[in-house]
């Protein structure tokens, strides 16, 4: 049986790939789509607004209205709560791509995973995960050497920055080489900067045009320096992931669901040691 899954912020251009990945899974079907309450496009064919073709499901405004075995959050912060927190409270898994949380929000977010199932990944993409792995270890190579600097660009609509993908790189390397993030990231420099201090880790941000996702992460020492470098060329690499990440989350449908308990998409991907 085809797993249901849900997909909250189904208005957005996260929404619309996620239909397109969830239509070209044969194990997972569309049971909900869901907007913001209110919205023009309640009642409407969720396939059309997709650009899929007619489906005969109605877009709805509350989980509530909603039967799912999986919830596919990519909406904002303060809906994501909400949202968390009715999966939490009915006993439904759930995959959640927002980003910009802060520490509280992120803190209250992953007191739900002591209910349910969570799996929460500021990238849900194959190749952004295996750059993760990466970047653990030209940190263990190289890192006390070399001066780290991490650059993202995005599209003009992206509301957040850096990216939430930059900052879990950063997470990645710091924690790799004993650093604590909020200690040593610095966003952006300007004036009299002063000169770079070895165990600072920064960060730049550059948004425009229709850039998917861009990552950089340089490793820059004396004579000689290592670029990892992802780029994005569609949402469809982010909505797939998600996809694969909610079956696994529900077992495939097979076997259950997994533990109540806070997942990222590397342990989706059988990534971590
Ligand atoms: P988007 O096009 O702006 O879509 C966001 C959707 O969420 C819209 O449909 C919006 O509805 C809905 N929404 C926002 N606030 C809401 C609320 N309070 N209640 C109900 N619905 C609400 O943005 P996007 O590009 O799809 O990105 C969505 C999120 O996913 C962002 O946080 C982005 O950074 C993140 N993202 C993550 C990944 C990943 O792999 N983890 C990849 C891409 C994007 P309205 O249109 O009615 O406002």
């Amino acid at each position: 049986m085809a797993v249901k899954i849900a997909i909250t912020g189904f208005g957005g251009r996260m929404g619309r790939a996620l239909a397109e990945a969830v239509a070209q899974s044969d194990k997972a079907e569309l049971s909900a789509a869901i907007v913001r309450p209110g919205s023009s496009l309640v009642g409407a064919d969720a396939g059309e607004v997709a650009g899929l073709g007619r489906n005969g499901l109605a877009i709805v405004d509350s989980l509530e209205q909603a039967q799912f075995d999986v919830l596919i959050d990519f909406t904002a912060p303060a809906a994501t709560q909400v949202n968390a927190a009715y999966c939490a409270a009915h006993g439904r898994p759930i995959v959640i791509g927002t980003t910009g949380f802060d520490a509280a929000q992120k803190e209250e977010l992953l007191a739900q995973a002591g209910k349910v199932p969570l799996c929460l990944a500021s990238n849900f993409s194959t190749g952004v995960n295996l750059c993760f792995n990466l970047l653990e270890t030209a940190a263990r190579v190289l890192g006390d050497d070399a001066d780290i600097e991490v650059v993202e660009a995005h599209h003009r609509h992206k509301v957040d920055a850096p990216s939430g993908t930059a900052l879990s790189m950063g997470e990645v390397i710091a924690e790799t080489l004993g650093r604590d993030l909020e200690k040593v990231a610095v966003y952006g420099r300007e004036g009299q900067t002063g000169a770079r201090e070895r165990d600072t880790i920064g960060f730049a941000t550059v948004r425009g045009g229709d850039v998917v996702g861009d990552h950089t992460v340089m490793f820059l020492a004396d004579g000689e320096r290592v670029e990892i470098t992802h780029k994005a060329s569609s949402r469809l690499a982010f909505a797939r992931g998600a996809v694969r990440a909610a079956l696994w989350l529900t077992g495939d449908g097979q076997n259950g669901d997994r533990a109540a308990g806070h997942y990222d998409m590397r342990d989706v991907l059988g990534l971590k040691a």
